[in-house]
C-alpha cells in the first residue's frame, strides 16, 4: 500500500511512464506526472487519475533536457517518495550521420534528467525516512543494436548511475533500481516502424516481427501494466534490500 507517498514521474503524459503512474495510483500513491507541453489534456490527465483513484493528482510542466527545470519539477513537488526518472526519446542513425544535437538531446534527456532529479529528490527522501528511485532503462542499457549510438551510451549510464545512487544510498531505507524494458508498442517505437521499414524495406508486419521483435524470444511485447506492476513491486516492502540491479522485463532478450 503506497499511501501516504508521492510519486514524481518523469515523461508521463503518454506510453511507460502513465502507465506505471497509473499502477502507483492504483497502489495508493499520489501522483505528479510531467512532460515539456502544457496542454488542457495533459492537466485532464492527472484529473483523470485522481478521479479513478481517489488519490492526489497533478500535472507539472518541465522540460527534462534542461537540468534547472528537472531540479525545479522536484521543488515544485515538494515531496518526492517516489521518483521514477522515465522520460526519453530515440532517433536512430549510423555514427558518421547522427546529428549532434540529437547526441546531445538524448543524453540530457535519457541520462542526464536523472542525475538532476536524483539531486533534489535524495535529500527529501532522507528527511522523510523513506525512498525508491526507479531508472527506466531498457534492454539496451545492457546490450547494443546498430544505428542507436546515443540510446544505447545513455541507457548503458543510467544503469550505472542507478548501481551508484544504490551505493549511496545503501545504508538508508531508501533503494535504486532500473527496469529494462525489451520492446513496448507505445508512441516511441510506433514512431520507428515507418524509418525501420524503409531502412530495411519490410512490411510493418515483418518489422514487428523480424526486426523489432527479432531479439524478443517470446516474439510478444511487453505492456505498460506490466512495467507499472514492476515499479509498483519495487515500492513494496518486499523489494527492502532489491538496489542497485536491473530488472528486465523483455521476453527473454538479454538471455540470447
Ligand atoms: P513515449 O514517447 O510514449 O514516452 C516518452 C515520454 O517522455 C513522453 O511522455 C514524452 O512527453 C516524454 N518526454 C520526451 N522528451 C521530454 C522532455 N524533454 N522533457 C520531459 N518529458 C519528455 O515512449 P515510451 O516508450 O513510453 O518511453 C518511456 C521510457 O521507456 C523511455 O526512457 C524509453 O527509452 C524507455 N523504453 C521504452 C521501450 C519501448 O519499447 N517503448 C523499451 C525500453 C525502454
Amino acid at each position: 500500500d503506497l499511501s501516504g507517498k508521492t510519486a514524481v514521474i518523469t515523461g508521463s503524459n503518454s506510453g511507460i511512464g502513465l502507465g506505471i503512474a497509473q499502477e502507483l495510483a492504483k497502489a495508493g500513491a499520489d501522483i505528479v506526472l510531467n512532460s515539456f507541453s502544457d496542454r488542457e489534456e495533459d492537466h485532464a490527465l492527472a484529473a483523470q487519475i485522481a478521479k479513478e483513484t481517489g488519490v492526489k493528482a497533478r500535472y507539472i510542466k518541465a522540460d527534462m533536457s534542461k537540468g534547472d527545470e528537472c531540479r525545479q519539477l522536484i521543488e515544485e513537488a515538494g515531496v518526492c517518495d517516489i521518483l521514477i526518472n522515465n522520460a526519453g526519446i530515440q532517433h536512430v542513425a549510423p555514427i558518421p550521420e547522427f546529428p549532434t544535437s540529437k547526441w546531445d538531446a538524448i543524453i540530457a534527456i535519457n541520462l542526464s534528467s536523472a542525475f538532476h532529479t536524483s539531486a533534489v529528490a535524495l535529500p527529501m527522501m532522507r528527511k522523510a525516512g523513506w525512498g525508491r528511485v526507479i531508472n527506466v532503462a531498457s534492454a539496451h542499457g545492457l546490450t547494443a543494436s546498430p544505428y542507436k549510438s546515443a540510446y544505447v551510451a545513455a541507457k548503458h549510464g543510467i544503469v550505472g548511475l542507478t548501481k551508484t545512487t544504490a551505493l549511496e544510498t545503501a545504508e538508508e531505507p531508501i533503494t535504486a533500481n532500473a527496469i529494462c524494458p525489451g520492446y513496448v508498442l507505445t508512441p516511441l517505437v510506433e514512431s520507428q516502424i515507418p524509418d525501420t521499414m524503409k531502412e530495411y524495406d519490410m512490411s510493418r508486419e515483418d518489422v514487428i516481427k523480424n526486426v523489432m521483435l527479432k531479439r524478443q524470444p517470446s516474439k510478444d511485447f511487453a505492456t505498460v501494466e506490466q512495467l507499472g506492476g514492476t515499479a509498483a513491486f519495487l515500492c513494496s516492502a518486499a523489494a527492502d534490500q532489491i538496489t542497485g540491479t536491473q530488472i528486465s522485463v523483455d521476453g527473454g532478450w538479454t538471455a540470447l
